[in-house]
């Protein structure tokens, strides 16, 4: 009964990133059955899923192959822990797998259940492996503002949302510079200059904060849930060269962008960086199981099995076979189908040229995507940028006219964000993109441009 199961939703369940009383008041959708990239709810509407779920579902919803090696681990040995000198094959071979999947230095994972718990453990993994290396002072973390690195007190520190940091007090030994969000700061720099500009910020807080004090760097290679910031192509090699000439840590968090997001298996690979940590989650499990976790290089882990003692961190489920089973599914499921390739190669190239037809559309300011990752930014004014409508109301408007049009995408901003699943055929792209262009025409229309 779909009222009354809406109605012990508002009820009993606090819902994630949610206006807690407006949700208590008004309810929401009860989603539940999904196949390919579609899901439906209990009121009969059918959705094209633009967003991958929450940028996990890669392989959509049909992967029959994930869910019977799920089934057949838990019936085989449903869970045991990784503490008391034992592991479990699930977690060994998956090791083993992401170590092949990963750049040559990256030969070790830790798993975790989530992108926040693992970017906790990358604090945990620098600070310890500073201290091996008699450098205890070298503690503090640089990070960006608008990213999003997880919401737990660490990892919502790590991130540099203004909303979220009015309600985490965060934690002192992490800092932040601004993101390389050319379209909202750029001004009348190029994007290039603009690039260098942001990432010498980094170079400058080192100076500020001592560099024997600053362990790591973190960032998403695209800002994902900031917006789909896709950096200027001077961004990442200049960045680049200020950690490697400051021995500083660099930290990619791919929990979006790594399994194939960008077009290659990870974001870093797209922009060519060299990351001495990884962050990995989401659609490592194509997002049927939660887990996470962190890939950790050569240089730090060379320290952390050379140093004596033990690593005092560790989650009850690190490891868990049966989320590890699911990860192997997936992983085997992208190789046999060189999803990764063909999506990069065939649907991503007609996904983002489609979206740039938008680009002459009254209410857009720009596009901007790489592989299957996008943003529309929304404006009032193309030549001065101005905003469509305060608070981002505009975007809120075209978010709910696409959902209502059987398009989920989501909104950051100013706005209009995507990451359909890689499995997706260039004729529903097609759907996507004309479900969109109906959302945007509504929205102009509301707001008389
Ligand atoms: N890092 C990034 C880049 C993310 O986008 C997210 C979640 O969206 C996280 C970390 C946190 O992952 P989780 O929600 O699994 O804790």
């Amino acid at each position: 009964d779909t009222a009354a199961l809406k109605q012990l939703d508002r009820a009993h369940h606090l819902h994630p990133f949610t206006d807690l009383h407006a949700y208590a008041e008004q309810g929401g959708r009860i989603v539940n059955r999904a196949e390919h990239i579609y899901i439906h709810d209990t009121d009969g509407n059918t959705m094209l899923d633009g967003m991958s779920g929450l940028w996990c579902c890669n392989l959509g919803y049909s992967q029959k192959q994930i869910v019977e090696a799920v089934y057949r681990q838990l019936q085989e040995l449903p869970y045991y822990n990784n503490f008391f000198k034992c592991s479990n094959q699930p977690a060994v071979e998956l090791a083993t797998m992401l170590s092949e999947v990963t750049p040559g230095q990256f030969k070790h994972v830790f798993f975790t259940n989530s992108g926040s718990e693992a970017n906790d453990t990358n604090i945990r993994l620098v600070h310890r492996y500073y201290d091996l290396l008699g450098k205890p002072e070298k503690k503090l973390i640089i990070s960006r503002k608008n990213a999003y690195h997880g919401s737990t007190i660490a990892a919502g520190s790590l991130g540099g949302m203004a909303p979220m940091h009015k309600q985490v007090i965060g934690l002192d030994y992490i800092h932040h510079i601004n993101q390389p969000h050319w379209f909202e700061n750029g001004g009348d720099m190029s994007p290039e200059d603009y690039g260098v500009q942001v990432a010498r910020e980094l170079e400058a807080k080192i100076d500020e904060l001592g560099e024997d004090k600053v362990a790591a760097f973190i960032a998403e290679p695209v800002q994902g849930a900031g917006g789909v910031i896709i950096p200027p192509s001077t961004y990442w090699p200049e960045v680049q060269r200020i950690c490697d000439e400051r021995d500083i840590l660099l930290i990619a968090d791919e929990v979006i962008c790594g399994f194939g997001r960008t077009g290659k298996w990870w974001g870093s690979e797209t922009y060519g960086m060299k990351p001495h940590l990884m962050t990995f989650a989401k659609a490592v499990t194509n997002g049927y199981m939660p887990l996470g976790g962190v890939m950790v290089g050569d240089k730090v882990a060379d320290v952390l099995l050379a140093g004596g003692g033990e690593f005092a961190h560790g989650l009850t489920y690190s490891g868990h076979p049966a989320a590890c089973a699911a990860g192997i599914a997936t992983l085997n499921v992208l190789k046999e189908t060189n999803i990764i390739e063909t999506s990069a190669t065939e649907v991503a190239p007609h996904f983002q040229r489609r979206l740039r037809e938008f680009e002459s559309h009254p209410v857009v300011g720009q596009v901007r995507g790489q592989g299957m990752f996008a943003a529309v930014e929304l404006v009032k004014d193309k030549g001065s940028r101005e905003r469509l409508a305060p608070e981002s109301a505009g975007a809120v408007f075209c978010r709910d006219s696409a959902n209502k049009n059987g398009l989920m995408v989501r909104q950051t901003g100013d706005a209009m964000i995507m990451a359909p699943p890689l499995v997706c055929s260039t004729g529903e792209i097609d759907i996507l993109i004309e479900k969109l262009g109906i959302a945007l025409d509504e929205t102009a229309a509301h707001y008389g441009v």
